[in-house]
């Protein structure tokens, strides 16, 4: 927690600003109409120059794979935090598949003991099991958690959660009125296509179709509807899960998650030496799944995050089954929001909407806004600013040290992020 007088930024509706964060909050706006960018620094507080960059509330990204424990050759909450502060990203929730399993109270203490380094919010998703519904209980009550995950189907390290489990898991956080994160696939769909595909990364997406997706949501939504559920369906891959969603009657209550590279990526681009690095579930899709998905982002999606899920490139060149799942990119979640709204798919106001106010609603966290009593969680961006993505001065920092869209031209960069009203990242600094 920090004071800071924020001098000299663009707010999101054009007009200069400067901002006084005191306590890790943001205690006043003052826009240029009252003042603003001339305003003097009151005594007792450090000032930092916003040179005019635009602010925007940090980015929320509730679905990464920080790998700590077990997998810390991989990925840290350290090396992970920093990749996200380096794009913008103030909170971080971090998902429960790591070794051990974050299914007890001594796994979620272990995760919280070694966050207390890290440079911006971490949130632990803490995992459904067989018989932990106590556990659950008594998480959801600490500090660290704000959700539930639930694998329906099999994923990288975990085997997913038999139905009956499944339900007491809902019906429990209904009554709760803690949210369900859901990895949605459908186990015996999954298993029906085994042996009818060859085994490469071309045909990852038919041994996990769209169809074993939808049965999944289908279900979801069922158990969401018959328990009084908050949903947050997880890494949604095609327009056909919107009209579900829509179609479902609980529409207020569900939290719709895409993630970039089922917007940048189909299966038009599994090719190259090490295929296995699109190997990702649920998939890449078709081409035409694609394009329909990020035309839905400007309406129909409620926010993005990125499934960071890194693994070395060793990991990634293993023969396709045993090469794990998961495609890294904490760091270009916000970079990437820029870009579309550089294209003009959207404006400021759901561009923010997408990073970080909508999640921020549905897990009632207080962030996601440029409002004084909010934390001071921000992120300063050069709106014109055009670079390419891992080229140049822009370095993968996520410690897998890959990323499969390097070359990428972007316009619009965050340059300097503040947690909690303390400058935690400066690029170039
Ligand atoms: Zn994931």
């Amino acid at each position: 927690m920090s004071d800071l007088f924020l001098h000299d930024v663009r707010l999101p509706s054009g007009e200069r600003a400067a901002l006084e964060l005191r306590g890790g909050i943001i205690r006043s706006i003052h826009a240029s109409g009252s003042g603003g960018p001339g305003l003097p620094a009151p005594a007792d507080l450090p000032r930092e120059d916003g040179r005019g960059l635009l602010v925007l509330p940090g980015a929320i990204d509730m679905h990464v794979h920080f790998r700590q424990p077990g997998g810390e050759h991989k990925e840290t909450l350290l090396t992970g935090a920093r990749a996200a502060v380096k794009g913008g990203t103030t909170t971080c929730g971090d998902m429960p598949n790591t070794s051990p399993h974050t299914t007890t109270l001594a796994a979620l203490a272990q995760k919280a003991a070694l966050a207390a380094e890290a440079p911006c919010h971490l949130l632990f998703n803490f995992g459904a099991a067989p018989e932990n519904l106590l556990d659950v209980r008594q998480a959801a009550a600490t500090p660290w958690v704000r959700a539930l995950k639930i694998y329906m189907g099999p994923s990288t390290g975990h085997g997913g959660l038999a139905p009956e489990h499944t339900e007491a898991h809902f019906r429990q956080a209904g009554r709760m009125g803690l949210p369900v994160m859901v990895h949605a696939e459908h186990i015996e769909s999954i298993a029906a296509a085994e042996g009818r595909f060859p085994h490469d990364a071309r045909h990852h997406a038919d041994l996990r179709s769209i169809e074993a997706e939808l049965t999944a949501v289908h279900e979801a939504l069922r158990m969401a509807r018959d328990h009084g559920t908050k949903l947050h369906l997880c890494h949604v891959t095609s327009a056909r899960v919107l009209d579900l969603v829509e179609a479902s009657g609980i529409r207020e209550r569900v939290f719709v998650e895409v993630c970039p590279h089922h917007l940048l990526l189909s299966t038009a681009d599994i090719h190259g030496p090490v295929e296995n690095r699109y190997k990702v579930n649920p998939p890449l899709r078709p081409e035409p799944e694609r394009a329909a998905l990020l035309a839905a982002l400007a309406a129909r999606i409620d926010g993005l995050a990125s499934d960071h899920a890194p693994h070395t490139l060793a990991e990634k060149r293993l023969p396709y089954d045993e090469a794990p799942s998961g495609i890294p990119g904490v760091e270009y979640v916000l970079p990437f929001a820029l870009a579309w709204w550089a294209e003009g798919r959207y404006d400021l106001a759901r561009l923010i909407a997408l990073t970080s106010g909508n999640v921020a609603r549905f897990l009632g966290l207080n962030r996601g806004a440029l409002e004084p009593g909010r934390e001071a969680d921000l992120v300063l961006v050069d709106p014109d600013a055009r670079w390419t993505l891992g080229a140049g001065d822009d370095r993968v920092a996520s410690k897998c040290g890959w990323t499969l869209y390097a070359g990428t031209p972007l316009r619009g960069r965050p340059l300097v992020t503040l947690v909690g009203g303390r400058v935690v990242y400066r690029h170039g600094g």
